[in-house]
């Protein structure tokens, strides 16, 4: 569960950078060997999150350009808008982020620093953006780190995983020799998914592997909805999607726990990947159950919902009045599920 929202009771300061840099630093369990190294890692986090970038927007251009920029020279952006780049010669790993934000609105915005939470979020009535600025920012501290693996930052998650389908469908041979493809687009500071939308895309074997790993409690989760390496369940035996520390996302209280993903990153660099569990076949489907966002089984089946949309494209109109009355709202329908943060915020204040 979340930490409970004190925020609007805590004294909370501007975004300082040199304030909040000094904070991380009096922080043992997130200092490095090269403290000085760190500072423009963090620097380059904060520019992520300071632009808000939804789909289609035009800022997403030069925000393309800026990152090409950090990227390694091999860099480059595919036909779709997807940004690839590999570390190594032959990598069986594929680390996912994209560059999409749910920002109604295109521009700059100014970060908050919540000192006793340790969390940066916003206070402009719109999010932060660290779905998926802090996946960006773990990308390409890996890649600095000199991590093996192939690097996408892919274009329109939010609308529904487009960048990543087109690989899949368009440029599949790109995945060619990996069995790995971790995602670091999950909310919360403990889940290894191994469920996306009621199918296995990971297995525990894989998801308990890479626990031990990285030594941070993390569990295998069944209640992954989708993101991107859903796309790729497949392609790659292990498809998973790794807490980066953010919560409330796509609701103008989104936060990032700042000391969870800082301490991530160190641990990602340290990882044996020879030591992870490869065992999922992705040639076989395994949808022995349906999931909701709280892990509970639906109580229905594929014919039951196939027959149900059936119903709701003669009805459209009483389909999308009982949706409404149920408080889903049209970016839910289109996305799949239901802001689930949203009811977690919620619950925390009951
Ligand atoms: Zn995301």
């Amino acid at each position: 569960m979340t930490k409970p929202t004190t925020r609007r009771k805590t004294k909370t300061k501007n975004l300082r950078e040199n304030h909040l840099i000094k904070q991380i630093h009096n922080l043992n369990n997130v200092l490095t060997d090269n403290p000085q190294r760190m500072e423009g890692g963090l620097n380059r986090l904060f520019t992520i999150l300071r632009y808000g970038r939804p789909s289609y927007s035009t800022i997403i251009e030069s925000f393309k350009r800026w990152l090409l920029a950090q990227m390694p020279d091999n860099a480059y952006e595919d036909d779709y808008g997807n940004l690839i780049a590999t570390v190594g010669n032959d990598p069986r790993v594929m680390f996912s982020a994209h560059h999409d934000t749910v920002h109604k609105m295109p521009g700059k915005q100014s970060l908050l620093y919540d000192e006793t939470l340790d969390e940066i979020y916003t206070d402009n009535g719109s999010c932060l953006g660290a779905d998926n600025g802090a996946g960006i920012w773990l990308l390409l501290e890996l890649m600095d780190a000199g991590v093996e693996g192939l690097y996408i930052i892919h274009a329109d998650e939010e609308v529904g995983c487009i960048g990543s389908r087109y690989i899949a469908n368009r440029t599949p041979s790109l995945v060619d020799g990996i069995d790995i493809a971790i995602a670091f687009d999950r909310k919360g500071t403990d889940s290894i998914i191994t469920y996306q939308s009621g199918m296995r895309t990971a297995s525990n074997a894989f998801a308990d592997s890479l626990s031990a790993q990285l030594n941070m409690s993390h569990q295998a989760d069944p209640t992954g909805s989708f993101t991107d390496t859903n796309e790729y369940e497949h392609l790659i035996a292990e498809c998973t999607n790794v807490s980066v520390g953010f919560s409330r996302a796509h609701t103008k209280l989104e936060a990032l726990d700042l000391s969870y993903v800082v301490e991530l990153c160190e641990r990602l660099k340290q990882v044996d990947w020879d030591m992870i569990s490869v065992v999922r076949d992705p040639t076989q489907d395994e949808d022995l159950r349906l999931f909701n966002d709280y892990g509970i089984g639906f109580d229905y089946t594929n014919a039951e919902i196939d027959e149900l949309e059936a119903a709701v494209r003669q009805n459209p109109r009483s389909a999308a009045r009982i949706l409404a009355e149920a408080g889903v709202d049209s970016y839910e329908v289109a996305r799949g599920n239901v802001y689930d943060d949203g009811w977690d915020y919620m619950f925390n204040r009951l």
